[in-house]
């Protein structure tokens, strides 16, 4: 590798390039999903207090997070995801879309949402640039939904879901967090539910973060999930397109939909890591998982050059640790919530 190509591209100690940036638009959500958000405290026995919501005037503007896009762009950064909090209830999302699918060298626009107001803005999202698009949902049940989300939201999302279909986001990803004595029982039925729809349904395994009611009997690993799941389908492997993919693929006779699991937990995908976060307060974060962030608000609500932002970003990327600690140490550590960091 030469001296230049290293000096334009985000490149940390251990070889990693990083192309491939999640950027949080909002810390707000209309769901309250206790795994993402957790009422801080009350399982310490403290009061609940909630998220701490940033104030508006501490959340990147679009001008921000476009001039953010250009420099990552220049770095290198090939592909974006949008996300949050939920980046549906951010006003005006599909004009944001449409400034940053027009950034050069950004090939692919992506969204992880929960779907609860997709049905009105599948189309224009799609029209305004957006590639990719990742629904999440954990229960295919209307009471379950509402007991795990907080919200009575259900037919909303899968409102939500038909409509994307119906735009062409194809195929569509579902994301399924698998949570044991919860949810777990639905593997079968979420299979079944692809059985005649492009969707790839995502079996993600439950991650811990403080206070967010993690423990290991709710954890259900790939290897739990596959004995399930054997037991009626027969799952079969696909070679994995991409260096960086974080997922187990499978294919199944006479299904139009597909299958896959993402093992954060006891398959870790950290040595092919490409991803770099930016929260909605403008800090970059390189590890889902590590505490340290470089917080870019006021450099960049300052006079400084691109240069001194690029200069800070690299330093972020440099800070990235190899690996991530086994789910037992990461209850114990500091850090955000998914809802803040931007899951
Ligand atoms: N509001 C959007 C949504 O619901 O998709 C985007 C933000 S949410 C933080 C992004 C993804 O993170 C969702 O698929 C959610 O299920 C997942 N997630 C949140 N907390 C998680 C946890 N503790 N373990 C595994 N996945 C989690």
């Amino acid at each position: 590798m030469n001296i230049e190509y290293r000096m334009t591209q985000l490149i940390d100690t251990y070889n990693r390039k990083h192309d491939y940036l999640r950027i949080s638009i909002t810390d707000r959500c209309n769901l309250r999903c206790s795994y993402c958000q957790p009422a801080d405290g009350v399982l310490a026995g403290m009061p609940p207090q909630g998220i701490q919501l940033k104030e508006r005037s501490e959340v990147l503007t679009f001008d921000e997070i476009e001039r953010l896009t250009r420099i990552f762009a220049l770095l290198g950064v090939k592909k974006i995801r949008l996300t949050g909090g939920e980046p549906l209830v951010r006003k005006d999302l599909p004009k944001l879309i449409h400034r940053l699918s027009v950034i050069h060298g950004i090939q692919i626009i992506g969204m992880t949402t929960n779907g609860v107001l997709l049905k009105s803005f599948a189309r224009q999202l799609k029209q305004a640039g957006l590639t990719n698009l990742n629904v999440s949902l954990d229960s295919l049940r209307t009471s379950r939904f509402e007991m795990i989300s907080g919200r009575q939201h259900f037919n909303d999302v899968m409102g939500g879901i038909q409509a994307s279909l119906d735009a062409s986001f194809q195929p569509l990803k579902l994301n399924m967090v698998v949570m044991g004595g919860i949810n777990d029982d639905e593997l079968l039925d979420f299979i079944e539910f692809v059985r005649d729809k492009q969707i790839n349904v995502r079996f993600i395994e439950y991650m811990p973060f403080k206070f967010n009611q993690w423990n290991q009997a709710k954890f259900v690993s790939f290897q739990q999930m596959m004995e399930t799941i054997n037991k009626k389908f027969e799952l079969q492997p696909v070679e994995s397109q991409s260096e960086n993919s974080v997922t187990k693929d499978f294919w199944i006779e006479g299904f139009v939909g597909t299958v896959s699991f993402i093992t954060s937990m006891s398959y870790h995908f950290c040595g092919t890591c490409n991803r770099i976060r930016l929260t909605a307060d403008g800090s970059i974060k390189s590890c889902l998982f590590h505490q340290a962030e470089i917080n870019l608000r006021s450099t960049l609500r300052s006079s400084k050059s691109d240069e001194a932002i690029e200069e800070m970003i690299r330093s972020a990327v440099l800070q990235k640790q190899f690996e991530h600690p086994i789910p037992k140490e990461l209850v114990k550590i500091e850090n955000r919530s998914m809802i803040q960091i931007g899951g």
